[in-house]
């Protein structure tokens, strides 16, 4: 609770402008996020506020009266006009920026990390293919061929990135450590902010001669063919991840992945839900009514199904296990459907319409309906 705001900058209450300025350099410098001993974002930002608070003769005097309760209504701080930022900084923004303010202030953020990645193992990145495949495929495992082509380590330099292992040689700028630093001077004094070496850019090596194959990457895209099994019932639109094709890690990471979307393609006579197809049979009149045995395609073969006298438009026969072979179950299929279609002759022949009309008459309008 006891936030003494002269306690936090180490001065005593008389203390002048001058030894007030000084005393928050001192423990700006102290606090500051960049530095690694003493460092503490929260002490800071108290050394921040005490500052703002005891360097306005307006604010110190409320302040030393009222304490800083006594600011708040006073529209000082807290409100919408909030800090009008560090003496240096030219109103960069309120009070709760200050880490945007220093971060623009020394070129990097706080944790002063800019750029270390270069060297680090990273993972390769993934890659989105997708292949098409007939209706018929996935009756059985498949193997199909597919086109990559994933970032690979040069063969050509081994990695190395130059024409000779004696072109290389430890990057001048920064002795090798892919780093450098500069030092800037503000009004905390100096601060030190450690960046990616610009020559090498993080590798901490100068190739002289670089090798021609991958510009001195070490690493380059290779077309590859590779073959994929494609598993029996596989459906359209599944993605499969093979693990591990795609693009090499950097610096030993590991290798990314190849997401293989499959496109099954469609197919004239049967439509497919999962494991079960569906295909149409279309009857004539005489067939529906008297019952006929009709060869009927599946995905396997010719079957035969014998259709009962009577059968009605939009009536579906089953083939049990004539279907598709279940994803991972090879041994269970589903079923084949055959939707009946009768039709209705609209061209007939003199005869035959003489045969209906005795038909009709048989009938005597027994069919009818409203
Ligand atoms: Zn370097
Ligand atoms: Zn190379």
């Amino acid at each position: 609770m006891t936030e003494d705001y002269y306690e936090i900058l180490g001065v005593n209450k008389s203390a002048s402008d001058a030894e007030l300025k000084s005393a928050f350099k001192k423990a700006a410098r102290k606090f500051h996020p960049d530095n690694s001993d003493t460092g503490d974002e929260d002490k800071f930002k108290k050394v921040g506020e005490a500052y703002e608070v005891l360097k306005d003769p307006q604010k110190r005097q409320i302040y030393d009266q009222y304490g800083a309760e006594g600011l708040k209504g006073a529209g000082g701080f807290g409100g919408a006009g909030g800090f009008s930022g560090f003496e240096g900084f030219g109103g960069a923004g309120g009070f709760e920026d200050l880490g945007d303010i220093f971060s623009s202030f020394f070129g990097g953020g706080f944790s002063g990390a800019g750029g270390r990645s270069q060297n680090r193992p990273s993972r390769g990145h993934d890659h989105e293919v997708a292949i098409q495949i007939d209706f018929l495929d996935p009756i059985n495992d498949t193997e199909k061929k597919i086109r990559l082509n994933p970032l690979e380590i040069c063969d050509a330099c081994d990695g190395k990135g130059a024409e000779n292992e004696s072109d290389i040689t430890t990057c001048s700028t920064c002795g090798g450590t892919g780093q450098v630093t500069s030092v800037q001077n503000t009004i905390f004094g100096q601060v030190r902010q450690n960046s990616t070496c610009p020559t090498c850019g993080g590798t901490g090596k100068e190739i002289k001669n670089p090798c021609k194959s991958c510009k001195g990457r070490g690493y380059k895209r290779v077309d590859k063919e590779i073959d994929v099994k494609i598993p029996a019932g596989i459906q359209d639109g599944t993605t499969m991840r093979l693990s591990g094709m795609g693009d090499i890690g950097k610096n030993g990471g590991p290798r990314g992945d190849i997401y293989l979307t499959i496109r099954v393609r469609e197919h004239s006579k049967f439509k497919r839900e999962v494991s079960d197809i569906f295909s149409t049979l279309k009857l004539g009149l005489a067939e529906a009514a008297l019952g006929y045995e009709v060869t009927v395609p599946t995905i396997h073969g010719d079957e035969k199904l014998k259709i009962k006298s009577g059968t009605q438009s939009g009536q579906v026969y089953t083939i049990k296990d004539a279907g598709m072979p279940l994803l991972n179950r090879k041994n269970t299929r589903g079923n084949h459907y055959v939707e009946v279609d009768v039709v209705i002759p609209s061209n007939l022949s003199r005869e035959e319409k003489k045969l209906l009309e005795e038909f009709q008459k048989l009938r005597r309008g027994q069919d009818i309906e409203v």
